[in-house]
């Protein structure tokens, strides 16, 4: 099995430390607000790793942490306190927010046939474990404590920081131009535990050696995988997004406390989801906030099928960049339609060869598995199972046992399809309320939701993304 490994930029060959089981870390969600889809497409793609591992016998021991403290809005220890700002918009206690939220994600996994990690620690539940990792660094020489009484990593001091990202000096000294904490010695350096933040009434606090305080978002992350993964693992996930800063800051704490290099030996990120507006309509609005906020419980409202974005990511590379398309008027993506029309497609066919099971085909089986070997070559599987599927030589029992044996890795259920569509009258009227919204005609906007509702069928509501429907 090959995959791309983001510390040395190369598809190499996997070797894990020990032959049969595999350690995997993934950063989970910060619990604040429900999931976007761009990051559940990260999600999604490390459900194909774990899948394929375990398709190629690897016992998979996959942990997930649970971020519900200490993650301010920028990774560099800047701007606010996401779980307080969550708290505040909703007027709840910050505990409500993560537990609410932690479960929401849960749910959005189930949705998507996720399976689910086998250790899902919280940060709150490990704070200690985090308190004994600084200590650890303090020992070590890499920390100070800033002005402020906040405790900083040190980075001048960690010979390889920068490593995952390829960070030159040039680029870290790029990093002063934002920079507006003072108490920094390098522009790079960050907090380890916050005794004096702009949050001073934050309900989420612990004492410290240093003060009572909250740690810093990295320090979980290097703390936690320790704990349920030993010192040192095999496979390390995120998105992108997580390389220059906090992954970086990962390696710097693990290997900066333990002493071993490298910590972990494969690192893999799942690229982007990009939204692009329909351009086509003239004159629709683009309300911005619903636009950069689609969450799966909105697709689920406007009558897609979770699995519709499980195949839509399906169809694309991890590492390759993914356009979704969302209409001007709120109510569809093509490419999520596409996605679902073959989808349906693809489990009817599979519907279509009957109950009765027969032997898996070793040539497909073959195939099957050097595509998914191959860096989670998914739209390449995908491919042959419609080559198995139209192949007149193999009868339709083997080609169910095959295609189901396959469907452990794709997850996309093809031997049950239960699909709830909303009706293209519902769909226009929906259209029809949004831009009744748009242009604030309130009394039509009302009229049509009482309309909707009327059929007996179906409830309507405004939500981030306009109006919703959902079953009654
Ligand atoms: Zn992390």
């Amino acid at each position: 099995m090959k995959i791309f490994n983001t510390l040395t930029r190369q598809k190499e060959e996997f070797e894990p430390n020990d032959p049969l089981n595999v350690g995997l870390y993934c950063c989970g969600p910060t619990v604040y607000n429900y999931a976007h889809i761009g990051n559940l497409r990260t999600y999604i793609f490390q459900d194909f790793l774990r899948r394929t591992l375990e398709f190629n016998g690897y016992v998979v021991n996959h942990v997930m942490n649970i971020t519900d403290v200490g993650h301010l809005t920028s990774d560099e220890d800047a701007g606010e306190d996401k779980m307080k700002k969550g708290a505040e918009r909703e007027k709840k206690t910050v505990w409500e927010i993560a537990e609410h939220y932690t479960q929401a994600f849960l749910g959005d996994m189930d949705k998507l046939n996720l399976l689910q990690p086998k250790w899902k620690p919280k940060a709150t539940d490990n704070i200690e474990l985090m308190i004994e990792q600084i200590k650890q660094l303090e020992k070590n020489g890499l920390t100070y404590v800033g002005g402020n009484g906040n405790v900083y990593y040190d980075t001048s001091k960690f010979e390889n920081y920068g490593e995952l990202a390829q960070l030159d000096k040039q680029e870290l000294r790029a990093g002063e131009r934002v920079e507006i904490d003072k108490n920094k010695k390098n522009p790079s350096d960050f907090v380890l535990w916050f005794v004096d933040s702009k949050h001073g009434d934050q309900d989420m606090q612990w004492d410290s050696p240093w003060g009572r305080g909250f740690p810093g978002w990295h320090i979980e992350c290097s703390a936690m995988s320790m704990k349920y993964l030993g010192k040192q693992f095999d496979i390390h996930c995120g998105g992108i997004d997580h390389i220059p800063v906090h992954h970086t800051n990962e390696i710097a704490q693990a290997e900066g406390a333990c002493g071993c290099h490298p910590w972990v030996q494969y690192w893999m990120h799942g690229e982007f989801l990009v939204l692009k507006a329909d351009k086509t309509k003239e004159g629709a609005k683009m309300s911005k906030s619903a636009d950069n906020f689609l969450t799966l419980n909105l697709l689920i409202r406007l009558g897609y099928d979770p699995l519709d974005y499980r195949y839509y990511c399906l169809q694309s590379h991890y590492r390759k960049e993914l356009v979704f398309d969302w209409s001007n008027n709120r109510s569809e993506s093509e490419g999520l339609t596409g996605a679902r029309i073959a989808r349906k497609r693809l489990t009817q066919k599979v519907l279509n060869l009957g109950n009765k099971e027969g032997t898996i085909n070793p040539q497909y089986i073959d195939k099957f598995t050097n595509a998914i070997s191959d860096d989670l070559n998914m739209p390449q599987a995908l491919a042959v199972v419609y080559e198995l599927l139209d192949d007149v030589s193999i009868s339709d029992a083997d080609k169910l046992s095959t295609i189901k044996k396959m469907d452990s890795v794709l997850g996309l259920n093809l031997d049950e399809e239960i699909i709830i569509e909303l009706p293209p009258e519902i769909v226009q009227w929906i259209i029809e309320r949004n831009e009744a919204r748009d242009k604030k005609d309130w009394a039509k906007a009302d009229e049509i939701r009482d309309k909707i509702q009327e059929s007996g069928k179906w409830i309507c509501k405004d939500g981030v993304g306009g109006t919703e429907v959902v079953p009654k």
